[in-house]
């Protein structure tokens, strides 16, 4: 594979709850039995590789159920120890990166480069200096919320929205994290917050796994003139494969169609140079219909292709243009 090819890459994924918490392998492509089942593993390193997909965001969690109380920091920084070991027992298959020019550069030796994400701010328990050490660990993105309000803002589909946005701390944060090249991702952050941390920052934002609000109207999707806030900041959209906030009505398993409304219609809005995929698999989701994983991906090329996107086009939102926040 020279250096320039078609690097495709996926924005958000969560291989780190399976392989850390379930122990399961890299190449583990283990589809659940119910085509909708949130427990198969449909992330495969060998697949990822043979489609294309040599850019993976592996995202870390940490639970939030009191069931599974551990302080939220250390299981993130758990996590982390775990991909790098898996990398260094990869025998070179999955290569650790923090720039687009490293994550090239793993793809032109035939490895798939890994992305270090944290979803929920959750994760700092509270200590902003937990973004230094993520920042030093190589972390890339930090999603500010997730299902909840936490301690550095409210999240869209909850209610329970006490900070009216961001909090101090998530001001705070977010104001750190352009010198620690950490990038805000707004995915799952309430509409106020989305637009104080477009306020706040001067350098690229993203949404790392969302729908738009314009085809699917819920809190957790995007809106039009948020989705262009982000195009401005020199960041990208990336448009989730996880059905239900594709399409409201056959949440279980549409097909690959509502996806590539969703990307027709960001393309519409922000310009295709600003669009990208973030898949949420492993994220106890599930995926489309006849997309299995990482080897279907070609199946969405080929649907841009069909929807009348140009080569150039194609590759930026299948990777390219993810990579160029990772430059920038
Ligand atoms: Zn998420």
């Amino acid at each position: 594979m020279s250096a320039d090819a078609a690097v495709f890459m996926d924005l958000h994924s969560h291989w780190l709850i399976n392989g850390h918490y379930l122990r399961h392998p890299l190449s583990a492509l283990r589809p659940d039995r119910l085509p909708f089942g949130p427990f198969g593993n449909r992330i495969d390193i060998e697949d990822a590789a043979r489609a294309g997909v040599r850019c993976v965001t592996f995202t870390a969690y940490a639970p939030v159920s009191p069931l599974f109380w551990v302080p939220r920091s250390e299981a993130t920084l758990a996590q982390i120890r775990t991909f790098y070991r898996v990398a260094r027992e990869s025998g070179g298959r999955l290569r650790p990166a923090r720039t687009g020019v490293e994550a090239r550069a793993a793809a032109a030796d035939g490895a798939v480069a890994g992305v270090l994400a944290v979803e929920g701010g959750h994760s700092l328990d509270g200590n902003p200096a937990m973004l230094d050490a993520f920042a030093e660990l190589g972390v890339r993105f930090l999603t500010l919320v997730h299902f909840k309000a936490n301690e550095l803002g409210d999240a869209g589909e909850s209610s329970r929205k006490p900070w009216g946005g961001l909090s101090p701390l998530g001001r705070e944060v977010v104001s750190r994290m352009r010198a620690l090249r950490i990038v805000p991702d707004v995915a799952h952050l309430s509409d106020d917050g989305v637009h104080q941390v477009l306020d706040l920052t001067d350098g690229p934002v993203v949404s790392t796994h969302t729908g738009m609000r314009a085809l699917v109207d819920r809190p957790r999707n995007l809106p039009d003139g948020q989705a262009r806030g982000i195009a401005r900041s020199g960041g990208v959209v990336g448009i989730i494969l996880f059905p239900p906030y594709l399409d409201g009505r056959h949440p279980m398993g549409q097909s690959v169609d509502r996806f590539l409304d969703h990307v027709c219609h960001a393309a519409w809005v922000m310009g295709p140079r600003h669009v990208a995929v973030g898949s949420d698999m492993d994220g106890f989701t599930w995926t489309p219909r006849g997309l299995r994983g990482y080897a279907d991906w070609p199946i969405l090329s080929e649907g841009l292709a069909r929807r009348g996107f140009s080569p150039p086009e194609i590759q930026g939102i299948l990777g390219g243009n993810a990579l160029r926040v990772l430059d920038a």
